[in-house]
């Protein structure tokens, strides 16, 4: 079930023995964990197809099917119900069978934080396998802005690279999400908000308009449960969250960029955080497998990229590693001819991190020559000069968000 991709446990990278020492850290480490399903599946998640067939698996007759997945797919996706027993334009007999063997059921959610201006982070617990380590925790933000509102969602527990500057990269054991679980965020977050259809809203319209898959872990390496999710989020008779609202962020698994765009075709982020190949080896340890020049290629590439549909290039600004102004320079000349937009992101530290966050006057040049040279960039918001800031340090416990983490959340949801 949900198995981890046969790339995230390849192991025999070559390194270059001349690159800088924290290069060579080891690429990935082996996912861990493992999934055990509930005793009772929850068609949160499922495709119209795999609702069908769950419902074949119970006895329903094949004529009557389609006109059940309809019903439950509202039920569930427009509507928000909890329970079968909710879903009172299905007979009762009905409701009383699937309630026998499925639920629709989402992700635990253990704590709630809400700050003063109306962020909310909630953890939720998902099932593990392994009674020896506490169960598995992920975390999604909800960002409200006057006009939308951004949730920050999470695609595994924990994460098998090892970017050296990234908090999630460090925690040791890790599972893919699956699709329920993904979706289950959205889920959640719709529930705890009342943001369902038929409910009334403070701002009378729906608040969760934009999902950025920017929260624990690697979308691209737990690819077909991310993309079965985003389609059901973009379905239009659901969730209909537009594809133009999602945005997908990866550290550079090229061989899935293009199909991204191809299968899912949401927006594209992508973490450079470095213009050079050496020292991205050494920040996004992937970039031995993916170098700059294939990354960049991919995003040449990418199906359905336009002026209106910039690819957005994430770079954590690091004191004295990234962050001199020949590093903006190389930045803006190797971004040429890609539709591109940057989002400067001030590094967030955390408890023994060998990195700090660049000074601020340095973030302003850095800033200043991206938007000379003509990128649109979070800077040029009303907000002023505070560069937007990157969460990235989503952990599994609850904290409240820094201002920072808010910021960077609202620079990374930025469309156009
Ligand atoms: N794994 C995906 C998506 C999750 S990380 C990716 O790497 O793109 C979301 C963003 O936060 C990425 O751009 C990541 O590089 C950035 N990030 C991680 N740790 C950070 C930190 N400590 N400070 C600032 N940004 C960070
Ligand atoms: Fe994983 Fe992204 Fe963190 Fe790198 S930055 S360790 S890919 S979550």
């Amino acid at each position: 079930m949900n198995p981890v991709s046969a790339e995230t446990n390849s192991t025999s990278e070559t390194t270059n023995a001349h690159v800088a020492a924290g290069a060579n850290a080891p690429l990935e480490k082996i996912a861990l964990e493992t999934y055990v399903p509930p005793a009772k599946p929850s068609l949160v998640g499922l495709s119209r197809a795999e609702i069908a067939e769950q419902l074949g698996a119970i006895g329903v007759a094949p004529a009557q099917r389609k006109m059940r997945v309809q019903q439950l797919w509202h039920w569930i996706y427009v509507r928000g119900a909890k329970s079968f027993e909710e879903m009172t334009s299905i007979s009762k007999e009905m409701r009383a069978q699937l309630d026998q063997h499925l639920t629709v059921a989402r992700p635990e959610v253990v704590a709630e934080q809400v700050s003063n201006d109306g962020t909310r982070k909630w953890l939720l617990r998902l099932p593990s396998g392994d009674s020896i380590e506490k169960a598995h925790e992920v975390e999604c933000v909800y960002i409200p802005e006057t006009d939308r509102g951004t949730l920050c969602v999470s695609s595994q527990v924990g994460c098998t690279l090892n970017c050296s500057f990234c908090h999630t990269g460090t925690q040791r054991l890790v599972r893919n999400l699956t699709a329920g679980e993904i979706v289950g965020q959205i889920m959640v977050a719709r529930d705890r908000l009342n943001d369902w259809a038929g409910r009334v809203t403070p701002t009378g319209s729906r608040l969760v308009t934009n999902v950025v898959m920017m929260g624990m872990g690697e979308p691209l390496y737990n690819f077909e449960a991310v993309r079965d999710a985003l389609l059901i989020v973009a379905d239009n008779e659901g969730i209909g969250i537009s594809r133009r609202r999602i945005t997908l962020s990866t550290s550079g698994v090229v061989p899935n960029i293009i199909r991204t765009g191809d299968e899912i075709g949401v927006m594209l982020a992508i973490s450079l955080h470095a213009v050079r190949d050496e020292l991205r080896n050494e920040l996004v340890p992937l970039n031995r497998k993916y170098p700059i020049a294939e990354l960049l290629q991919a995003c040449r590439e990418y199906p359905g990229s336009s002026n209106a549909r910039r690819i957005t290039f994430e770079y954590v600004m690091l004191k004295g590693v990234n962050d001199s102004l020949d590093d903006a320079k190389l930045l803006v000349k190797m971004l040429k001819g890609i539709p591109a937009k940057i989002n400067l992101i001030p590094f967030n530290p955390w408890p023994g991190t060998r990195y700090e966050c660049s000074d601020w006057d340095q973030i302003e040049k850095f800033s200043e020559y991206i938007f000379n040279a003509g990128y649109s960039s979070p800077v040029r918001t009303p907000r002023g000069r505070d560069i937007l800031a990157a969460c990235g340090q989503l952990k599994s416990e609850t904290e409240k968000l820094s201002v920072r983490e808010r910021q960077a959340l609202r620079a990374m949801a930025m469309t156009d």
